[in-house]
């Protein structure tokens, strides 16, 4: 006879934002075993990946690699693969090496003044996909400008979604769900249910509230609602438009279903800079994918996506 499953959830902060994760499990001794494996995985990535800790892997690279090739550890080339694949084929709109406009943005967030165009212009020099160079071969890193900073905000979320699903699946867990900020990535679904209901919060004025069912896959909202800067009446979102080097200024919010969560994460973000019709180009680029886009009518502040593993 087999066990039967019980429903346990938990919640501590990764990558500076709560991360739920429900699992189904035979009982709360495997559940804790197999909960904290996976919030012990997201914290090395956290480590390896993180741009606000000065000991990263990702900020050693770019302290070393400027002008020389510095081999990196499996993962972090994956996810810097994954991400100069998809730089590619949208033209820079998804760019990992922004870093240096990033920062800008979060000084400008502090004092709540726009960088001048002479330190604009310095932290354009220093940004740009072309600048960034991987070697497959050698699974090595070359920068080829100082001061390039990358930047994995809009993708190491989803990656560590994946890699926790990973972690619970090899603790014998099939049906779970993990949350972090605007990522969700499902394993199979609730015992006996045909999915994860996901309620997503209307983003636009109607209020209507719609739900979802995930299973196997991965759910990914961006966009402009939510975190910004507001500077002379202009919002200026966290995510950066590589054309102008300044933070979003229209109100756009993009939804994506992948397979993964490291494709949903990192096309919701592109999606939300090329914004339609352009983003929906990106269905023909990645099998399985659903992109939505939503541009006018907007709510400002949108909550993104609730999980309710309950229903
Ligand atoms: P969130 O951080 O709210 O989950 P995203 O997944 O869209 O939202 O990621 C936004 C983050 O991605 C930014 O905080 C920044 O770190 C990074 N970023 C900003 N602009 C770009 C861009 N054009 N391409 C890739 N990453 C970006
Ligand atoms: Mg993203």
């Amino acid at each position: 006879m087999q066990t039967r499953l019980q429903r346990f959830e938990f919640n501590q902060i990764r990558m500076g934002v709560d991360t739920p994760i429900v699992v189904y499990a035979p009982d709360e001794e495997h559940a804790v075993r197999a909960c904290r494996a996976a919030y012990t995985r997201i914290s090395a990535l956290e480590q390896m990946m993180s741009d606000y800790r000065a000991n990263s892997e990702l900020n050693l690279l770019c302290q070393r690699a400027v002008g020389r090739w510095v081999r990196v550890s499996a993962e972090l080339f994956y996810v810097l693969w994954r991400a100069q694949k998809l730089a590619h084929q949208t033209d820079g709109a998804f760019d990992i090496t922004v870093g240096p406009l990033v920062r800008l943005w979060r000084e400008a967030r502090r004092t709540g003044k726009l960088p001048d165009e002479a330190a604009l212009q310095e932290a354009r020099a220093r940004s740009g996909y072309r600048l960034l160079e991987l070697s497959r071969a050698k699974r090595a890193v070359r920068l080829h400008a100082e001061g390039m900073q990358l930047d994995l905000g809009g993708i190491a979320k989803g990656y560590a979604c994946d890699s926790a699903l990973r972690v619970l699946r090899q603790h014998g867990i099939q049906h779970a769900l993990i949350q972090m900020g605007g990522d969700i990535v499902a394993g199979e679904a609730p015992p006996g249910e045909s999915g994860w209901k996901i309620a997503l919060a209307a983003p636009t004025l109607d209020d209507s509230t719609n739900y979802l069912l995930l299973k196997n896959g991965a759910l990914a909202t961006s966009g402009s609602t939510e975190q910004y800067v507001e500077i002379e009446g202009v919002r200026y979102a966290h995510i950066i438009d590589p054309r102008t080097g300044l933070g979003l200024t229209r109100l756009i919010l993009a939804r994506v279903r992948a397979r993964d969560g490291i494709t949903a994460d990192s096309l919701a973000t592109a999606a939300a800079v090329l914004g339609m019709p352009d983003a929906k180009r990106l269905e023909r680029l990645y099998k399985g994918v659903r992109v939505q886009v939503w541009e006018a009518g907007l709510r400002q502040t949108a909550t993104k996506l609730t999980p309710n593993g309950r229903l």
